[in-house]
């Protein structure tokens, strides 16, 4: 008898660790920040300017806009986001083990991806494009043949590169910005990703004068917010904080306010983008 009741006792204190160490929820939230309350991880990029960009500690871009207003929809106040740095080819496996709750980080949704993570969205269409020296006549991906061409690993870019253009000397990097440093060197004639990316890099101060994009798109990229998988309601819940980022003008502020000074224009034919029923 007294055995039982020990026994009982003990998985009581068990379900209470369990309950407070998960707060109660079933997401991977967890307490934390200034305000004491719960906090939201997200992954962004932190090398691209314009999209998700890391300026000592501080964010900026077009993702981390659509960001925080989403976050804030799902009643997250800024203080309560923690980003995280979600390079291209660790995407997947972030939502995955569970090292973060959300990203926006030009993340393309694919047949692919969707076998491992859900996707909110899409909250903007991009292309794949190709930045060049400005004094370069590659006009397309047709003449690349032979040529070094940089591109990310875990990207649809690279990835589209070895399914349709076997000939080109296809040279991967962990991110964008290495690529655009190696072309600066001499050692890669062009770097392909989407145009939003590109142009964001070819802005930049360090860069200015040096490179131009082409202009000639080739694929069509829907960015997504990746989700764990099995994310239906939040999905849904996302995807309503998008419909009224795009329905109250901040959506246009912000891809305007974050593409202002590069050269860039959005495809207005595909943006805004409606987003897709969840699952
Ligand atoms: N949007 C493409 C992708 O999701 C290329 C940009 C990136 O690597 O983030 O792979």
């Amino acid at each position: 008898m007294q055995k039982t009741r020990y026994a009982a006792a003990a998985v009581a204190a068990v379900a209470a660790l369990t309950l407070s160490a998960c707060g109660g929820g079933d997401s991977a939230e967890s307490e934390g920040g200034e305000s004491g309350g719960e906090m939201v991880r997200i992954g962004i990029k932190f090398d691209q300017p314009g999209l998700g960009y890391d300026e000592g500690g501080t964010y900026s871009g077009f993702d981390v806009d659509v960001a925080k207003y989403v976050a804030n929809e799902l009643g997250f106040g800024e203080d309560q986001i923690e980003f995280v740095e979600a390079p291209s080819a660790n995407r997947e496996n972030l939502l995955s083990n569970n090292q973060v709750d959300m990203i926006f980080a030009t993340y393309s949704i694919t047949d692919t991806r969707k076998e491992t993570v859900d996707f909110g969205g899409p909250y903007f269409v991009a292309g794949q494009d190709l930045l060049v020296p400005t004094d370069s006549d590659i006009t397309g991906p047709e003449d690349l043949e032979g040529k070094n061409l940089c591109s990310v690993t875990g990207s649809t870019s690279a990835q589209k590169i070895k399914d349709q253009y076997p000939g080109v000397q296809l040279v991967e990097q962990p991110g964008y910005a290495e690529c655009v440093t190696a072309m600066g060197g001499g050692q890669i004639d062009a770097v392909t990703t989407d145009d939003i990316i590109l142009a964001g890099l070819a802005a930049q101060e360090a860069n200015a004068g040096k490179f131009k994009v082409v202009g000639n798109t080739f694929s069509e990229e829907n960015y997504g917010v990746g989700l764990p998988k099995g994310s239906t309601e939040r999905c849904e819940e996302v995807n309503a904080a998008i419909t009224k980022m795009i329905e109250d003008g901040a959506w246009e502020e912000a891809i305007t306010s974050n593409t202002e000074g590069a050269d860039y224009e959005f495809n207005a034919d595909l943006n805004p983008p409606t987003p897709a029923p969840c699952a």
